[in-house]
């Protein structure tokens, strides 16, 4: 792949080039070893060669085909992510279904109720499973408008939980970008979720925009 490309000053000419900036869901490689991804804020303005994208599906491990009752549990969480964000939250939302029945819910409280860094969506889905039901942890899923953090996926792991379906890609913070390095008791995938997605980033990436946009704002995050 060569594609000779040319980025934007901030006043949206670069030597009367036509250009073009990464899609969401594109990751550049360019000649000189810069990597550009779409959260870049200022690039140099001057052309530049492509000689890859990041080959970031295989990276990522994740199953891009869905159901119609996964879409329907992504949507539910859009509505719990777009209520934490009307009472001034982050706007993440999270399903836990069994047999697609849901079992739990939950929605971002890191800012309504005081600054609680832990309290995403899926800790506060996991805080509410019956715990008669955790034996069969494996047999769950947890839909997240957002793809799970480090934290929980941690958490997500732990559990046992069998199946993660997410909305949009977190394309900086994403929890796939350490399957590669799991400690060794996981190294063979064990315990490790099934990981699906993104399901609805028309939706969701939106979404995402203003998660990031909040937390760029907050003490840590
Ligand atoms: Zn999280």
């Amino acid at each position: 792949m060569a594609l000779e490309v040319a980025f934007p000053n901030p006043t949206g000419r670069c030597g009367g080039l036509d250009w073009r900036v990464p899609k969401l869901h594109e990751r550049w490689l360019l000649e000189d070893g810069l990597e550009l991804c779409p959260r870049v804020e200022s690039v140099p303005c001057q052309p530049r060669r492509l000689v890859g994208l990041r080959p970031t599906i295989d990276r990522m491990k994740s199953i891009t085909t869905w159901t119609s009752q996964d879409i329907r549990y992504i949507e539910r969480t859009v509505e719990l992510a777009l209520g934490a964000e009307g009472r001034g939250d982050v706007p993440v939302g999270s399903v836990i279904t069994l047999m697609d029945e849901v079992v739990s819910e939950g929605s971002a409280r890191v800012m309504s109720e005081g600054y609680q860094p832990r309290r995403h969506a899926e800790q506060e889905a996991l805080a509410g499973v019956p715990i008669e039901l955790w034996p069969r942890a494996k047999e769950m899923t947890c839909y997240t408008s957002l793809e799970p953090c480090l934290m929980c996926y941690g958490s997500l792991l732990l559990c046992g939980i069998g199946r993660v379906v997410f909305g949009a890609t977190d394309l900086l913070g994403g929890a796939r970008f350490i399957f590669d390095t799991m400690p060794p008791y996981y190294a063979d995938g064990r315990g490790m979720p099934t990981w699906v997605g993104p399901v609805l980033p028309e939706i969701c990436d939106a979404l995402y925009e203003r998660v990031d946009a909040r937390f760029r704002t907050l003490p840590c995050g």
